[in-house]
């Protein structure tokens, strides 16, 4: 089985996401791409995070049409912080030690997953796909990791999850930006009004 993995907080999730995950499956002849959202960031201190049970639904509705996407509940099952390592490790254990996982990143998050300590192990255990984002420059990546990864140019979508819950709060449009379902999905369940949700 070859499957990508797309980690991200989802908060809400966009087409960005959606586009990068599509465009890396296509060209890596990828089985499914997992996405994983991050029950609570190791790496971000956001007020305004919606809650796992929310964010987890909206990807859901937005990778149903689909067939090669699916959502992992992994990291919100876990207590306490994500590391992409144990999803790695868990991954590895329900699909099989030989199964080729691919972990899928835009150029802002690829340093946040290692962490001083699983980095070569990280790289040891599953390929990385890095997807070229707007706005950050893939030249910032230290050139050891550089090698060391794939660089894929993808459409760039200059999209972000903290663009789209400004927009909101503003009362300002959000539409082309997520899928129509998760635009209903937010506005049904208030979400991103103000800048805290808990
Ligand atoms: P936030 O603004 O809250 O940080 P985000 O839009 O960056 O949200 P995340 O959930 O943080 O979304 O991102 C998950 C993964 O998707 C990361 O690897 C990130 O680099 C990638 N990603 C998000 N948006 C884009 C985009 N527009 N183009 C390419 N990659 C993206
Ligand atoms: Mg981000």
């Amino acid at each position: 089985m070859r499957i990508g993995i797309l980690g991200g907080t989802f908060n809400p999730i966009h087409y960005g996401h959606l586009l990068v995950a599509a465009e890396v499956r296509e060209k890596f002849d990828l089985e499914k791409v997992l996405f994983v959202p991050s029950a609570s960031p190791p790496h971000k201190n956001h007020p305004d995070i919606a809650p796992p049970r929310h964010r987890y639904q909206m990807t859901v509705l937005a990778t149903r049409s689909n067939p090669f996407f699916s959502v992992s509940d992994l990291e919100l099952q876990r207590p306490g912080k994500s590391y992409s390592i144990e999803t790695v490790k868990e991954l590895l254990n329900i699909y099989g030690k030989d199964s080729g996982l691919y972990f899928i990143t835009g150029t802002d998050a690829i340093l946040e997953i290692f962490t001083w300590k699983d980095r070569e192990e990280l790289l040891k255990l599953c390929q990385f796909i890095v997807a070229t984002r707007p706005g950050f420059d893939a030249g910032k990546i230290e050139r050891t990791i550089l090698k060391r990864i794939h660089l894929l140019k993808t459409p760039g979508l200059d999209i972000s999850s903290t663009d789209i819950r400004s927009r909101i709060r503003e009362g300002r449009t959000i539409k082309y930006l997520l899928p129509e379902k998760v635009e209903e999905y937010i506005y049904e369940h208030g979400l991103y009004r103000t800048g805290k949700i808990r």
